[in-house]
């Protein structure tokens, strides 16, 4: 008998497991079994041949019309060929062999049923497969397995092509028949709760199921698994985070924090003050704050995070905010200086009576600059420091860290949050997490399931909303000349525009951006657009222009240029994406819009109407069919949620989650995070019921294995990212 954790040789040979670890990475006989076939073909019901392409490998059903033998002309051997039929479709079988190969001609008779597994190819407008590996169906098959025949349903295993589906098929069968039954990871109470079969059960209906019910049975119960496992993992994650103590800060009375709101010039919206309320009582707490902080643009993150690191300051901690580019950094820097005025001027001239410093680390500050920076830092002189990736290099140390804020966190990954967390040496500093990007729930739950939530979910009073309008220059070509008009109309009222390419432009060569598929177009670039727009439609209008070629304090400039007004039209990259923020922006024109994503559009476009006056967002594009009606939708909704329900649903999941989720990603197999939102919310709250009553998940060894083995996944993507 075997267990899940046998090697596989021991179960199925050493050739055969040699092979599935070479060709599908699979080593133990939960690996095997853990591998699910990727569909289930019905006895007898042939494949359909038509959809077929060339160069895949295929595993197919099908029935032997005519044969054929001639010998080679240059060499000893002969070609056989056979023809199959799906009933409609034909495909050509050919096989080189010594001799006349008469056993092969008895074997595969016209009429004779069979899985044919081969990569398939064209030879003079013909399919074909060659020497393609075989299975023959019915009596006369050749390992003669009854059981495996009288079922119903063929598991067909995703294949390669030196390992035909069947043989897969053979090692699974093996390995299912001397499985003793293992531990449930599922607990028994949860499995009744939701009427799940149980693991035994499920691992051999999804590999060899009686019929259809039974692979959605298995399925279900096997979804659990992937959500479950996650689940405990995230709760313990939460319940060890909750045990790591962390300094309070409380709100100190009399402070920076109350200078700060008595001349804050707005009213805090309702959303504000809850998520403003929940924050400064975490930051009083012995253990550290672990929270997403989510709101569309504008919806004042950045004030929220700004009185958080203030209370911070107050009770004699430091703030470091994290932004995920150097514009962004600069942009928060000069924002933050202008909101504290003289409550971040200590010891200058000016300075309020209990003002702390603001210091900017970035990777571009001259030398001179960041050896005082650094100093600040460490002395504990600073007490917010705004910068980028640089924060997290081994030489920046601070005197007492309390609070790391990290702005968009779609951009950073796990590990460098924890780089930064380390920094703060005994204790764990406070974590804000803040991203525009609006994240479905069972999305926060899975990849931020360590994280707790607070929603901004309305703008701030008197913002006006956007206005966003397809332009389909294909239908009506001189809307187009109707879009630069409107800018000249807002530059002569005294706005400002933005107008966004999907492309910097004179490429030296490399062609990268020119592989875009099926579309020969080149998508239109910001030197090119610059130029035409200066010399033609927008000639007279002050035009900058932005993108990331640009040295770091030349992109700097012409931001300030921007905002100071002394450019009216930025023709940029998305390197405007997040959050710089120029109130007198009223217009953003995107150009070949389709080409962006759902929710990067929703992100650019927050830019605009920042001020007093409404914005208007243009979508140019050329497209149509599907990537038209993505650009409707995003015209036609401001909600960023359904949006990125949208851009979920496009997108495969594991773009979502991000390439610093790999482990996770590549333990989800079945689980789909937008369709099986209520399993997930379900299995999230019995994950925590669990995890509250048995931490260390003693009464359930089955479980215990399964979540260590995801920690070992995360591991191992980790490692092979570093
Ligand atoms: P986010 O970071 O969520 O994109 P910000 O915090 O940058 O949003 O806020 C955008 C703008 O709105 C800033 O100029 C900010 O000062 C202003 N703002 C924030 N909260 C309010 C409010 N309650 N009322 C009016 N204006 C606000
Ligand atoms: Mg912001």
């Amino acid at each position: 008998m075997a267990v899940l954790a046998d090697p596989l040789r021991l179960v199925v040979g050493d050739k055969a497991a040699k092979r599935l670890a070479s060709l599908l990475d699979l080593h133990t006989v939960g690996d095997l079994l853990g591998y699910y076939p990727r569909r289930y073909d019905k006895r007898g019901e042939l494949t359909d041949l038509a959809g077929l392409r060339d160069g895949e490998y295929v595993t197919v059903q099908a029935e032997v019309v005519s044969v054929s033998a001639r010998p080679m002309r240059n060499r000893s051997g002969s070609i056989f060929e056979a023809v199959v039929t799906d009933g409609q479709g034909r495909l050509t079988l050919t096989f080189f062999g010594r001799g006349r190969q008469d056993w092969r001609s008895a074997e595969l008779a016209p009429g004779v049923q069979a899985l044919f597994s081969g990569q398939v190819s064209s030879f003079r407008g013909k399919r074909q497969l060659t020497h393609p590996e075989y299975e023959l169906l019915g009596a006369g098959s050749s390992t003669g397995r009854a059981a495996e025949f009288a079922a119903e349903l063929i598991a067909v295993y995703p294949a390669t092509g030196q390992l035909p589906s069947w043989k897969i098929a053979d090692s699974v069968r093996i390995a299912i028949d001397v499985l003793d039954v293992p531990d449930d990871p599922l607990p028994a109470v949860v499995r009744r709760r939701h009427g799940l079969v149980g693991y035994a059960d499920a691992l051999r209906g999804i590999h060899r199921p009686v019929d259809d019910a039974d692979v959605a049975r298995s399925r279900t119960r096997l979804k659990w698994d992937e959500a479950f496992t996650l689940q405990v993992l995230l709760a313990q994650r939460r319940l060890a985070a909750a045990s790591y103590s962390a300094i309070p800060r409380p709100a100190v009375p009399g402070g920076l924090l109350a200078a700060f709101n008595d001349e804050l010039p707005f009213e805090l919206t309702v959303g504000q003050q809850l998520a403003g309320a929940t924050i400064a009582d975490d930051l009083a707490r012995d253990h550290p704050m672990h929270r997403l902080l989510q709101g569309e643009v504008g919806s004042g993150k950045t004030v929220i995070a700004l009185r958080a690191m203030l209370q911070v300051v107050d009770a004699a901690g430091q703030a470091a905010l994290l932004a995920p580019t150097e514009v962004l950094a600069q942009q928060h820097y000069r924002s933050i200086a202008s909101m504290l005025g003289a409550l971040a001027m200590a010891g200058q001239l000016g300075g309020a009576e209990h003002a702390t410093r603001l210091t900017l680390l970035t990777g571009s500050v001259s030398a001179p600059a960041r050896r005082r920076a650094l100093l600040e830092a460490a002395s504990g002189e600073a007490g917010i420091v705004i910068g980028t990736h640089a924060l997290l290099q081994d030489r920046v140390q601070f005197a007492d860290l309390g609070l790391v804020v990290i702005d968009e966190q779609h951009r950073f990954g796990v590990e460098q949050r924890d780089s930064l967390r380390d920094k703060a040496g005994d204790g764990r500093p406070h974590m804000l997490v803040m991203t525009a990007t609006p994240i479905p729930r069972t999305v926060a739950m899975t990849v931020f399931g360590d994280l707790d939530v607070s929603t901004l979910t309305e703008l701030p009073l008197g913002r006006s909303p956007i206005s966003t309008h397809v332009v389909p220059v294909s239908e009506r070509p001189h809307y187009l000349a109707r879009t630069w008009e409107r800018i000249r109309e807002e530059v002569a009222a005294g706005r400002q525009a933005y107008v966004v390419c999907p492309r910097i432009g004179d490429e030296a060569g490399s062609g990268a951006d020119d592989e875009l598929e099926g579309d020969s177009r080149v998508p239109v670039a910001v030197l090119d657009l610059a130029a035409e727009l200066s010399a033609q439609p927008l000639a007279g209008v002050r035009i900058g222009i932005l993108h990331g070629r640009l040295a770091a304090e030349e992109k700097e400039k012409v931001m300030l240029a921007f905002a100071d007004g002394l450019v009216d039209v930025l023709v940029t990259t998305t390197v405007v994406e997040v959050g710089v923020d120029v109130p007198n922006a009223a217009v953003m024109v995107i150009m070949d819009a389709d080409r962006f994503g759902v929710s990067q559009l929703h992100q650019l476009r927050g830019r605009v109407g920042r001020g007093r006056d409404p914005g208007l967002c243009l979508l140019v594009t050329c497209a149509e069919g599907p990537a038209r009606a993505r650009l409707d939708a995003v015209a036609g909704t401001t909600d960023g949620f359904a949006l990125s329900r949208i851009d979920l649903e496009q997108r495969r999941e594991g773009d979502v989650l991000g390439t610093a989720q790999a482990g996770r990603k590549s333990s989800l197999k079945l689980l789909q995070l937008l369709r099986d939102e209520d399993l997930i919310g379900h299995a999230r709250d019995d994950a925590t019921q669990l995890v509250d009553s048995d931490p260390a998940l003693a009464g359930q060894p089955g479980l215990a294995a399964a979540v260590l083995k995801l920690v070992d996944a995360e591991q191992t993507s980790f490692l092979e990212k570093a």
